[in-house]
């Protein structure tokens, strides 16, 4: 059977999901392959059922925190298997509206696995598709670092699917899924351990905000194990795993989770022999439109190595088919993404770190930052504490970066969002009004700054 098309896409993710409905929607001819899940990693195995969790997890927070507020909160119980349950019934009622979403567009879905025959040809299954442009939306896969024993570990596509809620675990990496995992099972009851290799978590964002957090949450009862790498994990008689530790130092527990990063999924696609072009870390080359190395076959999304952000998918697929469909116009802008780290508390963040803003600016920055325990843990008993800061360059008064650990970071980032890209300068911030009382009205009340450079 042979098939003729406008275009192809491999991987209904959120960047593969959104270039075939917005293509479609221009009259295109579209069929999108996907061989596991409708919705990709974030509905799935990350950002949604994640965030899920993560409000799971806060309510111990609440629980805590209420009595200083006169409630008496009886002896709480956590059910694993019921909020997994719930939160599987949740994916698959969003998987069932990705399908609704792209059927009403009119894009053919498939499912099966993708192979490029040619640079006008995939091979799904038993059908041969013929297009005009193949799309490689094909996203990520967890990284499981090769070191004895990890098989008896768990990456974070199974910590979805967990069976038992363990009561210890060992969690290994700094980034964001380490660091927000870490936080939602020991919010959750495990008595949790996170390993990091280097010195201090978050590598690559703000030096103060990455040793305030570790701060946070060390005081929170998570244990650090940095400096050290994992070198071997051992399964227990009792079925427990001992991680042993670069350093000599071991470590027992009911789930070791590694969340040590994430690699392209370009398996089974047959790029090498198209010689479409790879980086050493097996992301694939694309220009600002998109385009690999093999004319016809464009790729998007976290498997060409851009910010492996949902939004950052979305809107490239949004320009690719702006590029490729309409009037050419529409470009990706990579800079001042916003972004939230859901570690308890959560941390916002945009634009450039105080280092990264000294490196490009020297001797033209000035640093506005504010610490305090917000209204509600005065009562609460809670020792979080919250740090917000302003990355500001003095020529010309222009805010070139915020940053905040803070309840509702995510919430207060996205709107700050709007008006950095919009040119905000401090002064805009200072004559803008505080909403009061909340903690988001210390961005528009300092006033002095705490250092200069
Ligand atoms: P990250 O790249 O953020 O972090 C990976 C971590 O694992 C780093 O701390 C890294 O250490 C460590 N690591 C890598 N390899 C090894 C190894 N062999 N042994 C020990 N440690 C190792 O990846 P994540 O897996 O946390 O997340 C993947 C991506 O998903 C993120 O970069 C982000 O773009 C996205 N994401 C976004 C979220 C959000 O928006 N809230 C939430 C979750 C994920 P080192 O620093 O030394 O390299």
């Amino acid at each position: 059977m042979s098939d003729k098309y406008d275009l192809v896409v491999i991987g209904a993710g959120s960047g593969g999901v959104r270039a075939a409905r917005m293509a479609a929607a221009t009259g295109a001819r579209v069929a999108v392959l996907e061989n596991r899940y409708l919705g990709g990693t974030c509905v799935n195995v990350g950002c949604v059922p994640k965030k899920l969790f993560v409000y799971a997890s806060e309510f111990s927070h609440a629980f805590h925190d209420a009595s200083g507020f006169g409630h008496t909160v009886p002896q709480t119980h956590f059910d694993w298997p019921t909020l997994k349950t719930n939160k599987d019934n949740e994916i698959n009622r969003l998987n069932g509206i990705y399908n609704n979403l792209l059927d009403g567009s009119g894009v053919e879905i498939i499912h099966a696995s993708g192979h490029i025959a040619s640079a006008d040809t995939v091979i799904a299954g038993d059908r041969r598709l013929t297009t005009e442009r193949i799309l490689i939306a094909t996203g990520g896969w967890p990284n499981m670092p090769d070191f004895p024993g990890s098989e008896h570990c768990i990456n974070s596509n199974d910590v979805f699917a967990l069976e038992h809620f363990p009561a210890s675990v060992v969690v290994i990496g700094g980034g964001y899924i380490a660091t927000e995992f870490a936080g939602i099972f020991h919010g959750l009851g495990a008595d949790t351990t996170l390993n990091y290799r280097g010195d201090l978590i978050l590598r690559g964002f703000d030096r103060e905000v990455r040793e305030y957090i570790t701060a946070q949450m060390t005081a929170s009862g998570i244990h650090f194990l940095c400096n050290t790498d994992i070198s071997s994990v051992e399964l227990l008689p009792d079925g427990r795993r001992r991680c042993h530790f670069s350093d000599g130092s071991s470590r027992d527990a009911d789930t070791v989770l590694c969340a040590t990063g994430r690699n392209p999924n370009t398996e089974g696609l047959g790029l090498q022999a198209l010689g479409v072009q790879l980086r050493k870390d097996g992301s694939i080359v694309a220009d600002d439109h998109f385009a690999t190395s093999v004319p016809g076959i464009w790729a998007l999304g976290d498997v060409i190595g851009t910010p492996a952000l949902t939004p950052v998918a979305i809107e490239q697929a949004m320009c690719f088919v702006n590029q490729q469909f309409g009037d050419d116009s529409r470009l990706m802008d990579y800079d001042q993404i916003p972004t939230a780290i859901f570690t308890q508390p959560p941390i916002g963040t945009l634009g450039l770190s105080e280092e990264d803003a000294c490196e490009q600016y020297p001797q033209d920055i000035d640093i506005y930052r504010s610490e305090f325990r917000a209204l509600k843990h005065t009562l609460s008993g809670s020792a979080e504490r919250t740090l917000m800061k302003l990355v500001v360059r003095r020529s010309d008064d222009r805010v070139l970066g915020v940053h905040m650990v803070s309840e509702a970071a995510g919430e207060i980032i996205q709107s700050l969002a709007v008006a950095v890209r919009m040119g905000a300068t401090k002064a805009d911030f200072d004559r803008t009004l505080p909403v009061h009382p909340t903690a988001a009205e210390e961005f528009v009340t300092m006033r002095s700054p705490s250092r200069s450079y």
